[in-house]
């Protein structure tokens, strides 16, 4: 019995188990379509071909069908179907399950069940064995009819989204090289794939308002004194002159650091729920009490196996940070521990929630700092409209926030009747920024009634 064994090292948006199927089945055609071009073998059999992929096999049997333009390892799949044509051969696909040895003794099963499974063992000790001594191939293979390279990477589904990709990301270095955000080197050392997962989990408005943010162009007074004449740069919340987008999550006005600290406390806990490493929570915690004023090396200065990990935080800086633009040190990390304590939790997952609530961070700073705005103009108001516009915040407080708030929106700036119609999971996020609302709307009450007394 013959063994050919092959390892490709493959970028990790591209990297999943279906390629790896996909790789053993070009390798077996490749072997039908070198007998039959070397050797010349002519021949009417049927020949058949094991896979425990489903997909592989659907493929296998259908060569003459049109590959969509988003196709995922369309590469593949069409060296695949060129190594049947080519070889003239009458193949069939058909497909076995995996891993029967699990449940039962090897000798009961048939013989392409056991011949998978020494597949299967073969494939994963040769992994093992090229991983060990680095030997592992890039993603090309001989007959391929086109290869198609877009910074050094290879494209191996959709061109438009490819390019589309591509596009985008060397417009963002330039645009957060410019503005000082992220310098080039480090642009690519972001985990940008989590950061698009997490943006998809969010309603329309919300992306608008992180894109605001990031770019310097949100609704905060800096931005709004250019356009407005009666407005002057200086935030409402704590009189620090230039309110830019950086001052949003350094606002040293009291309740405002406390609703920081509260985000802050729900982030640790999460942290802490799914498996952190205990060093790492202890020094976000401390990093975040300083609100970008500490260095995370120094922090973390007991924990050599942090350093590393303390630098990136330290180089890609608090604003970063708190957008949720993180490196991959913290991910490495995360995903040996994961593997470590034999989690269900993928690091995917595990790191597009870690950026939902360092974005939470941000974005509960904004609407309290929607809610100081609207302590400025309540303060301007008679003193009868001030009492109307007090009940309101208090039917608010009372009334089922799903029939109150859509009169808030600029509270909120968010679009809710967008949010009412969209997925579950966009609501269990919006129920979650109401805490910090409530939060303010609390603040707003503690003000009037003092400033009630004392006009008493
Ligand atoms: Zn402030």
């Amino acid at each position: 019995m013959a063994q050919i064994q092959f390892c490709e090292r493959t970028e990790k948006d591209v990297a999943s188990n279906y390629r790896g199927e996909l790789i053993g089945s070009v390798i077996a055609t490749f072997v039908l379509r070198a007998l039959t071009e070397l050797a010349g073998i002519k021949s009417t059999h049927t020949y058949e071909i094991f896979c425990d992929n489903m997909g592989v096999v659907r493929h296998g049997n259908n060569v003459y069908r049109p590959l969509s333009e988003s196709q995922a390892q369309a590469d593949l799949l069409t060296l695949l179907r060129r190594n049947i044509l080519v070889s003239k051969l009458k193949v069939t696909y058909l497909h076995v399950y995996g891993h029967l040895d699990d449940n039962t003794s090897f000798s009961k099963l048939s013989l392409p069940q056991q011949l998978n499974v020494m597949a299967d063992k073969l494939a994963r000790d040769h992994l093992l064995e090229q991983v060990a001594l680095r030997t592992t191939w890039g993603s090309t293979y001989p007959h391929e009819p086109v290869r198609i390279w877009l910074s050094q990477k290879k494209i191996t589904s959709s061109f438009r989204q490819a390019i589309y990709t591509d596009w985008g990301a060397q417009v963002a270095m330039r645009l957060f090289a410019r503005r000082r955000i992220v310098h080039r080197y480090w642009f690519p050392r972001i985990a940008w794939e989590f950061v698009s997962r997490a943006m998809a989990r969010y309603p329309q408005m919300f992306r608008v308002w992180v894109t605001k943010q990031v770019s310097g162009f949100n609704g905060l007074n800096r931005q709004l004194s250019r356009i407005q004449s009666d407005v002057v740069n200086e935030c409402p919340c704590c009189g620090h002159k230039d309110e830019s987008t950086s001052h949003l999550t350094r606002c040293t006005n009291p309740s405002r650091r406390k609703v920081f600290q509260q985000s802050v406390d729900k982030l640790l806990d999460w942290l802490e729920d799914t498996g952190c490493d205990v060093r790492i929570v202890e020094c976000f915690e401390a990093y975040f009490l300083q609100y970008g004023e500490a260095a995370m090396v120094e922090i973390a200065s007991d924990h050599p196996h942090l350093s590393r990990w303390a630098m990136e935080v330290d180089t890609l800086g608090w604003d970063n940070l708190v957008e949720g633009r993180i490196g991959y040190e913290l991910l490495d990390i995360q995903a040996r521990l994961l593997t470590e304590k034999g989690s269900s939790r993928h690091i995917k997952s595990w790191a597009t929630e870690l950026i939902q609530h360092l974005l939470g961070l941000s974005h509960r700073q904004w609407i309290y700092q929607n809610a100081c705005t609207h302590i400025r103009v309540l303060e301007g108001k008679s003193e009868s409209e001030h009492d109307s516009i007090m009940e309101q915040v208090g039917k608010l407080l009372l009334t089922d926030p799903e029939m109150l708030l859509p009169q808030h929106r600029r509270l909120l700036d968010i679009d809710f009747e967008q949010l009412g119609s969209g997925t579950t999971a966009n609501r269990q996020y919006w129920l979650a920024e109401l805490e910090s609302a409530i939060s303010a709307f609390q603040h707003i009450n503690a003000r009037v009634i003092t400033n009630g007394s004392i006009n008493g």
